[in-house]
Parts: C-alpha cells; structure tokens; sequence
C-alpha cells in the first residue's frame, strides 16, 4: 500500500508537469507569434510610404542584415522586386495568402513552416496605393523549436520537481501510514493526538471489538475455572464415600447414608452439567430454535402446579393470578425453564411462611410475567450482578437448595432471545419481584 500511495502521487505529480509544461508553452508561443505579426506590421507600415516613392531597394538592403525580407508585387501579383532573390525568376506570388489577402483588404498576414522543422517564416503585406503589395517576412523558431530550446530547461525543472515531489510523496506515504503501523503495533494504547480525525471512528470500532475479544477471552477462562471448581467439590465427596465403602471402612448404618451422600452429589452433579449444557446451547448460535405460539398463562399455570409441592416443603405458598390467553412467541423449552427458574428462586429463597405470587398480564405494548416473592431479598450491591454466572449472594444458602449459580445466567439469555426485557426489584429482607416484557404478540386467526 506504502509503495502504492507513493507511486500515485510520483505518477499525478509528473503528469501535472508535463501538461503544464505543454500548456504554458502553447500560450506562449500563441503570444509570441502575435508579438512577431505585430512588428512586421509595425515595420511595413512604417516603410509603406518610402517603398511607394521607389526607395524599395535602399530598403532592402537596409533590412537585410536583420534578417528580414522585403517583397514588392505589383497588382497582378508579379514580383517587382524582392531582396533576397532574383524578381526575374519567381513566380507569380498574387495566390499567396497573405498577398491575396492584402490585396483584397489592405492587410494580410501568414505565417509558414520553412523547409527546416525548426524555423516558421511570418509574413505581413500592406496594399499600396497603386494596388501593388509590399511583404515583409521574418523567419523565427517554430514551435517545435521553441520546444526544444525549452527542453533543456524544462527538463531541469522536471527534475527538480520530480525529485521535490517524490521527496513529498514519501514524506506523505510515511505520515499517512505510520499512525496504522502504530495503530497495528499496540492497538490499546493508541490516541488520537498525531493522527487525522478519519481514522478515529475505526480505531474506536476496532478498538472495541479487541476489548470484547479479550472479555469475552477472559470470561470464558473465568467459566472454565468456576465449572472446573463446582465440578470437584460433588466428586471429591463422591470419592471420599466409595472410598470409605471399598475399605470396608464403612459400618452397615452408615453405608446407607454414604449412599445418599453419592446420590446426592451424583444429583448435583448432573444438575450443574445440565446448565452448563443448557448455557452453551443458548450461547452458541449454530441451533435455530422454534419459536411458536404460547400461551405464558397455560405454561405459568403448569409451572406452579410443578413446584407446589417444593413450595409445600419450604412452607411457602405459590399462586397464579392474571388473565388466560395471555399469547407471547417463543421456544416452549425455553419459556418454561424461565418460568421454572424464577419460580424456584422465589421459593428456594423464601421465609417460612413467605408466599410467592406470579402474575402473567396483557399490556398495551406486550405480555408481563412478573414473578414476586416475600424472601430474603437481595442487597442493592449484589443486584446487577446475580445475572452473572455463578455468582451467588449466600452460596452456603444456594447450594443446600440445590442451586448451580447458573439460573438467572440462563433466564438472561432466554430473555434476549425473545427479544423481552429484564427489571428486578428488590429489598433485602423484604422480598424481590422480577419482571420479564415480552414483545407484543399479533397472530392471524
Ligand atoms: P442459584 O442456583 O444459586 O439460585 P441463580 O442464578 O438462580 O443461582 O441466582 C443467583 C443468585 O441470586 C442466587 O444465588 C441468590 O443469591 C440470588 N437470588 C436469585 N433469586 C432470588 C430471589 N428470588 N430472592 C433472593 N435472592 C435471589
């Protein structure tokens, strides 16, 4: 690209020079042309009087040491005289133009290559009062020679401003690449100042998209180790039990409680891997999920009825209020597994005798699920991040109800692709209400 940038501008630079040199050298022969038919005017007016009383030889010998000539027809256009050849032997010169033109007007002027490329003769000729016609001609450097006395010159200038120009277009390839070199070199620390304002907006926009590789980078390493971490502590206990059991360690009574203790953690275990399973699907973008019609009322209804009897044991009761055929779009899996999240939360972190209430509701703008319990609340700290994977507020509390910290990660996720929005109200030792809005539903039937 560099050397690119540079050739384009040497290019533009030596065609700008070599246009102008033809131009201006075309003006100016245009002006010098004149200038010559102008003094060949001046000079035959001036001699005009003196050719007529028959001093046209004196004349003509005067001129001739200036390179000039001076020819005298008579009205037919026979040569009468001429100072630089013999009159007896020209022919008649009535045809030519500046003659004709004389002879027809007064003046006439012409200007003719010579027999050499390098020279034009210029003619002028005045009419003389008894219809004869004096011509004086001049030879001078014809364009091509004009050309070729400038070259030299113009070729020392070409040079200099080739060299000027190439020094210009290196030091303008070098300015206008180097902040991009910069750039590519530590893409973080770049700034603005130094550089032109053009590649501001890109090196925001590419500066970005790196610091979300590297959050996202970052993020996932973070996963890794959490998952690593849940994943141990339910085997290391796992393997503690059989342990116990296969050095025969173990009395009859306790055999069965070490059971449940491998059954426990094998639970869990398979709880954490079905989120994470769950998690990784809802990231990923390869799978296309059906969306379809549904009824969040129906499903809210079949939830509660899922988890009374969970509700029953924790000593909370659950209730649905609002209106039926309350229609959202979306994936049925993933519409319950919202539902059954927020529901199990609301029980798991309940008081005894706390109640938890869901509300699915019409809007103008869309269909409401709010889901609100009386629990523990959450302190205005930890409420922006409980939607982050793994993070928990009490993790004692969340692990002996059987919680992965995965949950509300997964609602979040299940929320976006329904194109819904998220609003959680909370108070601790009060109780927390968290809404999900989805978008207005229209169906045709
Ligand atoms: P977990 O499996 O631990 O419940 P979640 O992702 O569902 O994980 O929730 C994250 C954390 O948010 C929980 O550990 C808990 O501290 C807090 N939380 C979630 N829902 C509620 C609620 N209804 N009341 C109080 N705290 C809650």
């Amino acid at each position: 690209m560099k050397k690119k940038i540079y050739r384009m501008l040497v290019l533009i630079a030596a065609l700008a020079i070599f246009f102008t040199v033809v131009f201006v050298t075309l003006v100016y022969y245009e002006l010098f042309r004149a200038q010559i038919l102008d003094d060949l005017r001046t000079f035959v007016l001036l001699v005009k009087e003196e050719a007529q009383s028959g001093q046209v030889e004196r004349l003509g010998e005067e001129i001739a040491g200036n390179g000039m000539r001076l020819t005298l027809t008579d009205r037919d256009g026979n040569v009468v005289f001429d100072s630089e050849a013999d009159q007896s032997r020209m022919e008649n010169h009535g045809a030519r133009p500046e003659i004709a033109e004389a002879a027809a007007t007064g003046e006439g002027r012409a200007v003719r290559r010579s027999a050499t490329l390098s020279e034009s003769t210029f003619y002028y000729a005045v009419r003389l009062e008894d219809g004869g016609v004096l011509r004086v001609a001049k030879d001078a450097g014809s364009i091509y020679s004009i050309f070729a006395r400038a070259l030299p010159f113009v070729g020392m200038v070409l040079a200099i401003l080739m060299a000027l120009c190439m020094l210009v277009a290196h030091v303008l390839t070098v300015k206008l690449i180097s902040p991009i070199e910069r750039l590519a070199e530590n893409l973080d620390e770049y700034n603005d100042s130094g550089s032109y304002e053009e590649l501001t907006p890109f090196v925001r926009m590419i500066q970005k998209q790196h610091q979300d590789i590297v959050k996202n980078a970052q993020m996932r390493q973070e996963f890794t180790a959490n998952v690593s971490h849940e994943l141990k502590t339910p085997l290391t206990a796992i393997s503690g039990y059989a342990e116990l059991i296969e050095n025969g360690m173990a009395e009859q009574e306790d055999v069965v409680r070490f059971a449940h203790g491998i059954h426990n953690s094998a639970g869990r275990l398979l709880t954490l891997i079905n989120d994470i399973i769950r998690l990784s699907e809802l990231d990923g973008t390869e799978r296309e999920w059906s969306m379809e019609r549904l009824d969040l009322y129906d499903l809210a209804s079949a939830c509660v009825e899922m988890l009374a009897l969970s509700a029953e044991k924790h000593h909370v009761t659950i209730a649905l209020l609002g209106t039926r055929e309350s229609y959202i779009l979306g994936n049925k899996q993933m519409i319950e597994e919202l539902l059954y999240n927020l529901c199990d939360n609301a029980i798991r972190y309940n008081n005894e005798g706390g109640s938890v209430t869901v509300q699915v509701c019409h809007r103008r703008r869309g269909t409401l699920l709010l889901v609100k319990d009386t629990g523990i609340g959450i302190p205005k700290e930890h409420q922006e991040r409980i939607f982050e994977r793994f993070y928990r507020v009490d993790k004692s509390r969340s692990k002996s109800t059987g919680g992965t910290g995965l949950g509300l990660a997964i609602v979040k996720h299940i929320v976006a692709r329904h194109g819904a929005s998220l609003e959680l109200e909370s108070e601790a030792g009060k109780g927390t209400t968290i809404q999900v809005s989805f978008p207005e539903y229209r169906f045709n039937s």
